[in-house]
């Protein structure tokens, strides 16, 4: 297994980002990032899937979209497609044909920011999701950067302060949206696969006269992402790279990081049953029992959660391990003390053991 970094949920010119794929892929480039899944609202930008190399790094750009409901009043209800090659945006004033769309044309769909708040600082309202009803999609961004800025950013003085001194913004997932996984997860009874998203945009703030840029592509991408385990590195042929990205992003064979604390490399969630070892995401038989264990590449607060509730933590340690014949589902999540805060460092998608 290989670990990759991956970038989701972005947005250029094409729609109201401030930048080009070119910036893009740049940024990725100097934050470290192996590839980028674009996202612009309602378009299915074409022929724009690219790689750009230097040295001997490359990163991968790959296209989705964003699509939502322009006419909805209020706005809200985001939902992020990619792995499709039709433009979708048709089907957005019914999130429930709009989802099964992705289905039919190979995509996937991750619910966007189903939850934040409105920042009245700076006029913006909230985009959370409205459709609780829908079935069928791959998962929900359990950890949007915007959202999180707009959310603890609800007094002027709070909100200059994180957007001038972004890196002591982020503290953790939304708790609201972590609880909404767990319930889904558990009335699903099936796979719901989390992602973080950026959300980039390359902002720029205009204050009366004053105009700064913030949370800039790099910024972002340094600060967050999606490692997915992959069977090889990239290997320069986009169609074989995008299908084994988009195949263990749909698989869940991923975990998200805030990167900023330290790297989460080497982070790795696995479990032992009969049947041999299994990573994150993965369905296995409890029957004959299971040995869970965590590995962090330094010391933090591990957190092991079966079916939405805390069951093992250790502090200060880099392993965890748990012994058990009890079905669940089972997921990490990780903590370090950073800029005076414990703040969230990982959360992995969980083991379903039935
Ligand atoms: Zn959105
Ligand atoms: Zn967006």
């Amino acid at each position: 297994m290989e670990e990759i970094l991956v970038g989701i949920h972005m947005h250029t010119r094409y729609s109201d980002g401030n930048g080009s794929h070119a910036d893009l892929l740049k940024a990725a480039l100097k934050a470290g990032l192996d590839a980028i899944i674009v996202t612009d609202h309602n378009v299915l930008v074409q022929d724009a899937e690219t790689y750009l190399q230097e040295k001997r790094r490359k990163v991968l750009l790959l296209v989705g979209e964003e699509v939502h409901d322009q006419t909805l009043k209020g706005g809200g209800s985001h939902l992020l497609v990619f792995g499709h090659n039709r433009e979708l945006a048709q089907y957005a004033p019914n999130p429930q044909a709009l989802i099964n769309q992705a289905n039919s044309n190979h995509g996937l769909s991750f619910i966007a920011h189903p939850y934040e708040d409105t920042l009245p600082a700076f006029g913006e309202a909230e985009f959370g999701w409205r459709n609780w009803e829908v079935k069928g999609f791959t998962g929900i961004e359990l950890w949007n950067q915007l959202s999180e800025f707009k959310t603890r950013s609800q007094t002027l003085p709070g909100a200059i302060r994180n957007a001038l001194f972004p890196r002591g913004m982020m503290e953790a997932p939304l708790e609201r949206t972590v609880k909404l996984w767990d319930e889904l997860l558990l009335k699903h009874k099936q796979p719901v696969v989390a992602i973080a998203g950026n959300d980039a945009h390359n902002l720029i703030i205009h204050k009366g006269p004053i105009k700064v840029h913030i949370y800039t592509y790099e910024f972002q991408f340094r600060s967050f992402s999606n490692h997915v385990m992959v069977p090889n590195l990239l290997k320069g042929e986009i169609n074989q790279d995008r299908a084994m990205i988009y195949e263990a992003l749909a698989n869940g064979h991923t975990y998200l990081a805030n990167d900023q604390i330290h790297s989460a490399r080497g982070f790795r969630y696995t479990v032992n049953t009969k049947d041999g070892t299994f990573i994150l995401g993965d369905r296995v038989d409890s029957s004959s029992g299971l040995t869970f264990q965590v590995r962090l590449p330094i010391h933090g607060h591990i957190r092991l959660f079966k079916d939405g509730k805390m069951i093992k933590e250790s502090w200060d340690r880099e392993i965890l391990t748990h012994i058990t014949t009890e079905p669940g589902i089972y997921r990490v999540e990780v903590y370090q003390d950073y800029l005076g805060k414990h703040r969230a460092w990982i959360f992995s998608n969980p083991i379903y053991a039935f």
